[in-house]
């Protein structure tokens, strides 16, 4: 793990929030490859804000070696948090949409088919050319500035995990604020500094940090504070790991949130099906569509609907990675790297064969090759670096202790055994926990 606590050593930083400028004491230092010295990472006397004393360039933060969006469009985008943040706000089918800092443009694409608003997507990364092309939406790869259309306004914005991207947030907030049509509202994410904390797990204080991307993570006043410079008025709470605003130049505006709005599983299952069936098979974005199809229907409670989809996974897994979905034998048998994908794809496999076939022993052959292709995630990446793939891996090796308990004690032990090891790699036990609770009583 690069991350390590500590109390030694300072930095100077520069605060975004409250512009504070000054040494300060470091409560963390993270190794990286880009530079010889660590990152220390410091809280902001002032404010409380989480900086960090080094971030990579601009142009070099989200392409080759420090971002691999193929990765992002198969695994690590989080449609389902997207579209829960854009559930937030009421605006009718038509409504004007923007969204800025878009990357690949999931967020647009959800607008798009979802709510059925009118949006543009603007980000200056490389994953504004591949997700026009591979989504079709009007992608545009620029920031967002008063030269792009003077004077256009947008009954919805949407400006998720950018902020905290940006040595000098205010002039973006300044530019939403102008941008907002009377009656609009905009929805603005950032990571939430409380978390960046020892008493967290690390699979939650890593991504937070996301050292060498984030200029900076705020606290609730902190993010409620650059609101109101820019002018606006903002509803701001926590969310999971997030801070979550939703901002209006006026009450009409306002009026427009939803707290408790929620994306329904059961559309994102057809928003995945819709792609899995335009995509080229052998594409990234087939991969991750089939993949989270099978996922929302089996969150759903809709395991045989999710069995259904499997077979359109195998198929895609076979064009992109020559990997045959339906011989778990041969999956990541020989250590080497394996698509992120994978230990989810075996895990509701093996759910589908234990809950709808009632094959256990198809099911346990499943439940090992998610194992297999958890450890070759850890092993590539030296820890796990999409959290997802972890917990699939702990939840197929609940599954395989559960399945041996009453025949073969020992075997359950060993897979226990290894969830816990996860369990501690991801300083998360929530998924070991509930499983011992269910299975340690079969072990007596
Ligand atoms: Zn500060």
């Amino acid at each position: 793990m690069n991350l390590r606590w500590t109390g030694r050593g300072s930095a100077r930083v520069f605060c975004p929030v409250c512009d504070a400028e000054g040494v300060q004491p470091a409560i963390a230092k993270v190794r990286v490859e880009w530079q010889r010295r660590p990152v220390v990472v410091v809280r902001c006397a002032t404010c409380a804000t989480v900086v960090p004393s080094a971030v990579l360039p601009p142009d070099a933060a989200y392409q080759g070696a420090y971002w691999d969006w193929d990765n992002y469009v198969e695994q690590s985008a989080g449609v389902e948090v997207l579209a829960s943040m854009l559930a937030l706000v009421d605006a009718p089918p038509g409504s004007t949409f923007l969204d800025v800092g878009c990357g690949f443009g999931f967020g647009l694409d959800l607008a798009v088919r979802l709510r059925g608003w009118d949006g543009i997507g603007l980000d200056p990364s490389e994953g504004a050319d591949r997700g026009r092309a591979a989504l079709g939406q009007d992608i545009r790869r620029v920031l967002l500035d008063p030269a792009f259309e003077p004077g256009r306004t947008f009954d919805v914005i949407f400006c998720s995990e950018v902020v905290e991207h940006l040595r000098h947030p205010r002039p973006v907030l300044a530019e939403i604020r102008a941008r907002l049509a009377p009656g609009g509202a905009a929805i603005i994410t950032v990571p939430d500094a409380t978390v960046i904390s020892p008493d967290r797990p690390l699979t939650v204080a890593e991504p937070a940090l996301s050292i060498g991307h984030h200029e900076f993570v705020p606290t609730i006043d902190g993010f409620r504070s650059l609101f109101e410079e820019a002018g606006l008025t903002a509803e701001v709470w926590s969310r999971g790991t997030n801070l979550v605003a939703v901002a209006a130049a006026d009450p009409t505006g306002l009026a427009r949130l939803r707290r408790d709005g929620v994306a329904e599983l059961r559309d994102l299952a057809e928003y995945a099906r819709l792609h899995v069936e335009s995509a080229p098979t052998d594409s990234p974005l087939a991969v991750g569509m089939a993949m989270r199809r099978v996922k929302y229907l089996a969150y759903d409670g809709r395991i045989p609907d999710a069995a259904a989809a499997i077979p359109a996974l195998a198929a895609i897994l076979r064009a992109r990675y020559g990997i045959d979905l339906a011989q778990p034998d041969t999956i990541a048998v020989d250590g080497g790297p394996v698509p992120a994908v994978l230990a989810g794809a075996c895990y509701f496999a093996g759910l589908a064969s234990c809950i709808v076939d009632q094959d256990p022993l198809q099911g346990d052959r499943y439940f090992r090759a998610a194992a297999r292709s958890g450890r070759a995630h850890r092993q590539q990446f030296d820890r796990y670096f999409d959290p997802e793939v972890g917990r699939f891996a702990m939840e197929a090796l609940g599954e395989l202790a559960s399945l041996h308990a009453p025949t073969d004690p020992a075997r359950s032990r060993t897979a226990l055994a290894e969830l816990d090891q996860i369990a501690s790699d991801c300083g998360d036990r929530t998924f070991a926990d509930a499983y011992h609770a269910r299975v340690d009583p079969l072990l007596i």
